[in-house]
């Protein structure tokens, strides 16, 4: 089996990944809270920890991936106060808080599904396992690093840090975050303002309540991860990830919660993918940069110019390592959506590439193989890795063109790394070719469109609008823009 290194944020430096059981591998990936509609920040975990398994799986190994989904406990200022995420939402739409979990969590897998990621092998719910969270609070509470406030139970931060270093993950000193904190609104039961919650009391019109030894409520947010992973991967397991967001306080928090109830940190390699930019900004509401999935994939945010597909997505996510921000720009897209092309191109190319059986070994061939499995196990280098297969692309074309002449075995060699690479563990699909009459549908969609324009020509405007709501009720959404009619799916 080869080396495979990963960047460890516990030790901050690149280490040999050597699995705790030979040939498995336990990885935990915190999943969504499930109260809106996937969006950017959601696509590159998925995608990232999507592309590891596939790897890990390409190399040998087993996986077993848990990836939980978020139905309880997420306060909205992902501190201890506020209101649930979920319980606001299904205020504001009427509606059980578990038809909006069963909702969203459909939509997320909808949407996970179209940027081709596997999924997990376990996905449990926060709500689902209420029982393990008592008792883990139980004995935290029994090693004497929490404490009973008004019905609530807190993470005693203080006493913890007396004996375990608290901040280890993120660098971050309790020193600092002393000076620095800030009393708020609804931490008045605290001892400290970064203490923080692992069983919340309820308020009375509170409807997600469970009973508990402190008072009828319900489990801080960081609890559920700590007593899930434990449940499904023991209490030491290989690899953790999540989004740098979750650095702090999520993964500290749940750090100190595994160490104060077992002597260890649990985890073997802590691993966090970076966060997306849009033209430079961080993504958020207030901006009104925030896009959905589904407004990426029909095109339908003001800031985009054009409909991207899944795949697109994919690819643009894949061509910056996973450590790095990653800037989303139409521009940026555009290139990404050409560069998919080219490479699914090559990939149906390469199997109808004729066999000169007297042409000498294409030596540069070789290093394409050896450049792409050294990028993917140098801490998952996707970008390096797809400029590789940019190489083999190259040469698909050089012998479709007839410049050089290819033999069995490299055909072979060039099928396989499209099959097994850019397929197989990049995970990219063909898209032209999975839609099957996909030309035929875009000639009659570009005809009525064409038609809808000189109805406007005419100034026929019950004609356009009557073709534009009847290819909506089909599910065609479109477009106007100045160079002309975008369509989607
Ligand atoms: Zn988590």
């Amino acid at each position: 089996m080869r080396e495979f290194i990963l960047y460890n944020t516990l030790s901050r430096k690149k280490e040999v990944f050597v699995p705790l059981t030979s040939g498995m591998v336990g990885l935990y990936v915190c999943g969504p809270t499930v109260y809106g509609d996937a969006h950017l920040g959601h696509a590159r975990p998925g995608i990232t920890y999507d592309v590891l398994v596939r790897f890990f799986r390409h190399l040998g190994y087993k996986v077993r991936y848990v990836r939980n989904i978020t139905d309880v406990g997420h306060l909205e200022n992902d501190s201890d106060s506020g209101e649930d995420k979920i319980a606001r939402k299904a205020r504001l739409e009427q509606l059980e808080p578990m038809e909006i979990v069963q909702h969203y969590t459909i939509r997320y897998h909808e949407a996970m599904k179209l940027l081709n990621t596997l999924p997990p092998s376990i996905e449990p719910r926060a709500s689902g396992h209420i029982i393990e969270q008592i008792s883990l609070v139980g004995e935290i509470m029994d090693k004497g690093f929490a404490y009973v406030s008004n019905g609530s139970v807190y993470f005693d931060v203080e006493a913890y840090n007396k004996i375990y270093p608290y901040g280890i993950l993120s660098g971050r000193l309790l020193e600092d975050l002393q000076s620095n904190s800030r009393v708020l609104e609804g931490q008045e039961d605290k001892k400290s303002s970064f203490d923080f919650a692992l069983w919340k009391k309820a308020a009375p019109e509170h409807i997600m309540k469970w009973p508990s030894p402190w008072s009828e409520g319900f489990p801080g947010w960081h609890l559920e991860c700590s007593a899930m992973s434990a449940k499904y991967l023991g209490e030491n397991f290989d690899i953790h990830g999540g989004g740098m967001d979750l650095l702090f306080p999520h993964h500290e928090c749940e750090l100190a919660q595994n160490t104060a109830a077992r002597g260890k940190g649990g985890v073997k390699y802590w691993m966090h993918n970076n966060m997306i930019t849009i033209n430079g900004q961080k993504m958020g509401k207030s901006l009104g940069n925030f896009i959905t999935l589904e407004e990426l994939f029909t095109g339908s945010h003001k800031i985009l110019t054009q409909s991207y597909s899944p795949m697109t997505i994919r690819f643009f996510i894949l061509q910056a390592h996973y450590r790095s921000t990653l800037d989303f720009s139409n521009e940026a897209l555009q290139a990404a959506e050409k560069g998919l092309k080219r490479m699914m191109q090559a990939a149906r190319d390469v199997n109808s590439l004729t066999i000169s059986p007297d042409a000498e070994p294409i030596l540069v061939l070789k290093d394409v193989t050896e450049g792409v499995y050294t990028a993917l196990c140098d801490d998952m280098n996707t970008p390096i890795a797809m400029a590789h297969l940019f190489e083999a692309v190259r040469i698909v074309n050089l012998v479709k063109d007839k410049q050089i002449k290819i033999n069995a075995v490299d055909k072979e060699t060039l099928a396989r790394l499209f099959e097994e690479i850019a397929i197989g563990v990049l995970g990219l699909t063909d898209e032209q070719s999975e839609s099957g009459s996909g030309d035929v549908l875009n000639g009659v969609i570009d005809m009525i469109l064409e038609m809808r324009r000189q109805a406007k020509a005419n100034k026929d405007f019950s004609a356009s609008d009557q073709i534009r709501d009847k290819l909506n009720s089909l599910g065609i959404q479109i477009k106007d823009t100045k160079e002309g009619t975008d369509w989607s799916l």
